[in-house]
C-alpha cells in the first residue's frame, strides 16, 4: 500500500522540505508506518515566515467582520469534514473514533467559530482621567506568530492557537508535533478551499529540535505559543528570553482529585473513571493523584477498581473500547516504566497487568490497560512526575488540610477536581489550592471563554476568549487631552 505524502503549506501551496528528507509517521493501533511528512529545517522555516510576513500588512488591516466571515468558512469546512477528519485523527494518534467524533474533531470548529464570534464584541478598553483626558485602549495585532503544538489533542490543541492568533489580525507559522501531522494537513486543504489569503496560515512539519526551535529563534517571529511537556516550554523559555520575545506556555500537569465522605460517591466514581483514563490519560487534564478521604476510602477503592477492569481496550474504530492505543512506541514504554518504579518502590499494581485481547490486525499496536496503584509513598517519582498515560494512584487523607497539603505537594499546578458537598470547603481549598482550574464536582467542563493555563511549572500565561486576544495582541494607550 502507497504511503500517504503529507507536505508543508507554505504560501498557499503544498510542497515538500527543500531538503527532501522525510519522516515516517506511524498508526499507533497497529505500530505500522501509513504516511510520510516533511522532515523540514530552518530553511523551510525561514520561507514560511517569509510568507507569513508578507500577508501580514493586508491581513492585520482587513475588518473584524471580515476576519470572522473566514473563520467561520474554516469552521463550515471542519463541519463538512467531519468524518474524515475525525477518521484520521483516530488514525493518527491512536485516540477511540467515538472520541475523535464527539470532543477533537466538534471541539476545534467551535474554536474558530469561538473567536469569529468573539472578535466582533471585544469591548474597548476606555478611562476618564479628571476631566482632562481620555484614554482609549488600542489593541493590534502584533505579527508572525509561532504556534507549536502536542500529540495529545491534535486538532483541537492547534485550532486553539490559529483561531485567536488570525482573528485578532495576526498571521502564523505553525509546527504541530511529529507525531500527529494528519489532521493539521487536512486543516490546511480546509483553509485553503474557504479562501483564507495565502500566507496568513503556514503549516511546517519536522524535529522539535529542528524545525520547531528554527522557528522559536527566528527573529521576524516576535511571540511564541506553546502547548507541550514542561522540559520542552523551559527550553524554549530559555531560547526565547534573550530575544524579548512574548511567550505563552501551556504545560504538564500531575492533577489531583479530592474525594471527600460528604461527595456525591457514584457521580465521583464515574466522573474519576473519565478524568483517569479518557483519551488513554494523554490529556493534560487527567487527575492522575487520586486522594480519597479515609472513611471511604475502601468503598471508593473498591468500586473504582471494579469500574477499571470494566474498561474495554483495543481497536479504536470500535465503539465500546474506551481506550484505544497510546501515541508512540517511546511514550507506552516510558509510562510503563512508570508501573515498574511504582512496584520498585513497594506500590501495589490493583490493576492494569492483565493481559489485553487484541485481534491480528492490532497486535502491534501500543496499547496498556488501565492501571491503579495504591501504597506509593507521596514523594515517589511516581506521585511527583507527569506520567501521561492510563496509569493514576489512589491515596487515603484524614483531614481536610492534609487532602489540601498532598495535592500543593507537586511542582505543577495546571488543575484539579474536588468532590465535595460543603460550600465552605469548596471556598477554602478554591482559595489555597494552588491550580489553574478547579473543577467542583466535575471534570473537564471547558466554557472557552474562562481563563485556561496553569502555576507553577504547568506554565505561564493563560489563553481562552479574551485572554488569548490579549495575548496575540499588543496595546497602544492613546491619551487624548479634552
Ligand atoms: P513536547 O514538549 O515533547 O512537544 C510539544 C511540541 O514542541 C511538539 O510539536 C514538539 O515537536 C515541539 N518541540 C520539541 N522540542 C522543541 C524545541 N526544542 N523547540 C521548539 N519546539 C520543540 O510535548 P508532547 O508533544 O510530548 O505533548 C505532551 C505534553 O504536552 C505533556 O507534558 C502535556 O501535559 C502537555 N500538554 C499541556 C497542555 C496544557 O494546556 N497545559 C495540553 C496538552 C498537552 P516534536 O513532536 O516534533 O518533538
Amino acid at each position: 500500500m502507497s504511503l500517504i505524502e503529507i507536505q508543508n503549506f507554505i504560501g498557499g501551496e503544498f510542497r515538500p522540505a527543500h531538503s527532501r528528507k522525510v519522516l515516517e509517521n506511524t498508526d499507533p493501533s497497529t505500530g505500522l508506518v501509513y504516511s510520510t511528512l516533511p522532515r523540514s529545517d530552518a530553511a523551510d522555516i525561514d520561507v514560511a515566515v517569509e510568507s507569513a510576513r508578507k500577508a501580514f500588512p493586508v491581513w492585520s488591516k482587513t475588518s473584524p467582520e471580515e476576519r470572522s466571515r473566514f473563520l467561520h468558512a474554516i469552521a463550515d469546512g471542519i463541519d463538512r469534514q467531519q468524518a474524515t477528519l475525525a477518521a484520521a485523527e483516530s488514525r493518527d494518534q491512536g485516540k477511540p473514533l467515538w472520541l475523535t467524533e464527539s470532543l477533537d474533531i466538534p471541539r476545534a470548529s467551535t474554536n474558530f467559530r469561538l473567536f469569529a464570534n468573539q472578535i466582533l464584541f471585544t469591548p474597548v478598553e476606555s478611562n476618564e482621567f479628571s476631566n482632562k483626558a481620555i484614554n482609549l485602549v488600542l489593541r493590534k495585532p502584533i505579527g508572525v506568530a509561532g504556534l507549536i503544538s502536542p500529540w495529545n489533542l491534535p486538532l483541537y490543541l492547534l485550532s486553539w492557537k490559529i483561531a485567536p492568533a488570525i482573528a485578532a489580525g495576526n498571521t502564523v507559522v505553525c509546527k504541530p508535533s511529529e507525531i500527529t501531522p494528519f489532521t493539521a494537513s487536512l486543516l490546511c486543504s480546509i483553509i485553503k478551499e474557504a479562501g483564507l489569503p495565502p500566507g496568513v496560515v503556514n503549516m511546517v512539519y519536522g524535529l522539535g529540535a529542528e524545525a520547531g526551535e528554527a522557528l522559536v529563534k527566528h527573529p521576524q517571529v516576535p511571540l511564541i505559543s506553546f502547548t507541550g511537556g514542561t522540559a520542552t516550554g523551559q527550553r524554549l523559555n530559555a531560547v526565547a528570553a534573550p530575544l524579548l520575545k512574548k511567550v505563552s506556555l501551556e504545560l504538564g500537569g500531575k492533577n489531583a482529585n479530592l474525594i471527600f465522605a460528604d461527595a456525591d460517591f457514584e457521580e465521583a466514581v464515574k466522573t474519576t473513571l473519565r478524568s483517569s483514563f479518557l483519551n488513554q490519560g494523554e490529556i493534560c487534564l487527567c487527575g492522575s493523584r487520586i486522594f480519597v478521604e479515609k472513611s471511604i476510602y475502601p468503598r471508593f477503592l473498591a468500586r473504582f477498581i471494579e469500574e477499571t477492569k470494566k474498561l474495554k481496550v483495543g481497536d479504536p474504530t470500535l465503539k465500546d473500547h474506551f481506550l484505544g492505543a497510546l501515541a508512540s512506541a517511546a511514550h507506552l514504554q516510558k509510562v510503563k516504566s512508570y508501573v515498574e518504579l511504582a512496584e520498585q518502590d513497594g506500590g501495589r499494581i490493583e490493576t492494569g497487568k492483565e493481559e489485553i485481547k487484541l485481534d491480528p490486525k492490532h497486535q502491534g499496536g501500543y496499547f496498556m490497560r488501565p492501571t491503579i496503584i495504591t501504597g506509593l509513598p507521596p514523594q515517589s517519582r511516581v506521585m511527583q512526575e507527569e506520567i501521561f498515560g492510563p496509569v493514576v494512584t489512589v491515596t487515603p487523607f484524614e483531614s481536610e488540610e492534609e487532602a489540601l497539603a498532598l495535592a500543593n505537594d507537586v511542582p505543577y499546578g495546571l488543575s484539579a477536581s474536588l468532590w465535595t458537598q460543603d460550600i465552605k470547603r469548596v471556598h477554602r481549598i478554591g482559595q489555597d489550592l494552588q491550580v489553574g482550574t478547579l473543577w467542583v464536582n466535575s471534570w473537564m467542563i471547558r466554557d472557552l471563554r474562562a481563563p485556561f493555563g496553569g502555576m507553577k511549572k504547568s506554565g505561564i500565561g493563560r489563553e481562552g476568549g479574551l485572554h488569548s486576544l490579549e495575548f496575540f495582541t499588543e496595546a497602544t494607550n492613546l491619551c487624548i487631552k479634552y
